[in-house]
């Protein structure tokens, strides 16, 4: 028996890497790296087993946010191992490979090739990988889509005009590279005042879903301007990771993901 058991492992082929999605946007600080982090930790309370990659070479966030800073990932074989975070989302960040202050003042080229590297790191057992990218459509777009495929995309964009019209240029790149978009994520709409309670909407509001129902493209759902959403990423304790009801906007967008 165990030996017969043992030939079969041997011959079983290569386990699959995981699923690749990248998580993109036009711009920077519309928070794309927020939603990255709680996308990750909703989907793992939904049972799947999800990492992250952090690409964004000009801001990477992500050890922050998952409360991982300070550690250094190791290598065996040749491939990064993957940081542990509290919350159960192994990281690999630009971040983790530079000391903390230091500017990433990467060429493309190199920049595309870190990511890389932590892309092809010792990702067993993870089945989602989310890609937090750079803003924008430069040379790390240009190699994810090029050295990895991935199996989709998704786009955050505040509602506003300027912001949404290069989250249109994001999403132009991942068609022409063939990578279906999965939807976009309207983030920092509708703010509520925490004295009056009334609701303002100070980046416009419904741009991105009706940007959306304009392309085809799928409209994932909108993420609230919240100082809660803020203070949890600053903290280290994405917001998703809390039963609060900033949690459930996120929630309801990882859904969509998983089915
Ligand atoms: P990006 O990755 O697109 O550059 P970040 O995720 O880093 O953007 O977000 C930029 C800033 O805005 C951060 O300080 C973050 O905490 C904050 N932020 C992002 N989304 C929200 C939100 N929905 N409510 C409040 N603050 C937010």
């Amino acid at each position: 028996g165990d030996v017969r058991v043992a030939m079969v492992a041997d011959r079983a082929p290569p386990q699959p890497g995981p699923t690749l999605i990248a998580v993109g946007s036009g711009k920077g600080g519309v928070g794309k790296s927020t939603l990255t982090a709680n996308l990750a930790v909703a989907l793992a309370r939904l049972g799947r087993k999800v990492g992250i990659v952090d690409a964004d070479v000009y801001g990477p966030s992500q050890p922050t946010i998952l409360n991982n800073k300070g550690q250094k990932p190791e290598a065996r074989d040749d491939k990064l191992v993957p940081v542990p975070s509290p919350h159960g989302i192994p990281l690999l960040s630009m971040g983790h490979l530079v000391e903390p202050g230091v500017a990433l003042a990467w060429r493309g080229p190199m920049a595309g090739n870190a990511m890389a590297q932590l892309i092809d790191a010792h990702w067993d057992g993870t089945e989602v990988l989310l890609i937090d990218l750079p803003p924008g459509t430069g040379d790390v777009q240009l190699t994810m889509l090029s050295k990895f495929k991935p199996a989709g995309a998704v786009i955050v964009s505040t509602p506003q005009d300027l912001a949404l019209i290069d989250a249109q240029r994001a999403a132009n790149l991942f068609d022409s590279g063939k990578v279906p978009i999965i939807g976009l994520v309207e983030n920092m709409s509708g703010y509520a005042c925490p004295s009056c309670g009334e609701v303002s909407d100070p980046f416009g509001k419904g741009g991105v879903e009706a940007a959306a129902d304009a392309t085809g493209i799928p409209f994932l759902g909108r993420i609230p301007l919240a100082m809660e959403i803020r203070t949890a990423s600053d903290n280290g304790t994405p917001s998703a990771a809390g039963d609060g009801h900033e949690a459930e906007p996120f929630h309801a967008v990882a859904k969509q993901l998983a089915d």
